[in-house]
């Protein structure tokens, strides 16, 4: 990780993001001891965001894709780190968890290397092993992140899965749908 400072276009109050890092790979367990999850393309996202997300890709995604594939976890395909904008990009009503570093889109999780890659896309998992694998990572999400959306929750989230650490009104209600 290194760290950054956002883009001067931001100075839109509601859109600071504290400590913010951009995002280049994070080091977790793997089958050697360990292993490195690149960001396809590095996000800038708030320290906070960071550290639970190496935490969920270290305790959950990554013994799901050994437990599914037999395989690493190398790289997620992303967006949606800091960007100022509203929620689904409307033009008025709140500012997006995107906007404070503390959410990100994930479109797609890359296993093992080589002739062995295996590809999951959120969208369009290929068969029941990907499919099974995606549930138990959304299952999982639900628990690591106070926010988890996507394909089947709306429109807007029928291609990636969103999670967020924005606290919620009532700090007891995680949403996850
Ligand atoms: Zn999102």
């Amino acid at each position: 990780m290194t760290a950054a400072t956002p883009a001067p276009q931001d100075s839109d109050p509601a859109c600071r993001v504290s400590e913010p890092v951009r995002v280049e790979a994070l080091a977790i367990r793997g089958q050697a001891g360990s292993a490195t999850v690149f960001f396809e393309p590095p996000p800038l996202l708030s320290c906070a965001m960071a550290r639970t997300l190496a935490d969920w890709l270290d305790r959950s995604v990554q013994p799901l894709a050994r437990g599914h594939f037999e395989r690493d976890l190398v790289a997620l395909r992303v967006g949606g780190g800091l960007e100022c904008r509203r929620r689904n990009r409307a033009s008025a009503g709140p500012v997006s968890e995107h906007a404070t570093g503390q959410a990100l889109d994930i479109f797609a999780f890359k296993l093992g290397s080589g002739a062995e890659a295996v590809q999951v896309a959120v969208e369009k998992p290929q068969g029941l092993a990907q499919n099974r694998f995606l549930d138990a990572i959304r299952q999982s999400a639900c628990g690591a992140f106070m926010t988890t959306l996507g394909p089947g929750s709306d429109a807007a989230h029928a291609d990636h899965l969103h999670v967020d650490i924005q606290e919620r009104r009532s700090p007891a209600s995680r949403f996850c749908q």
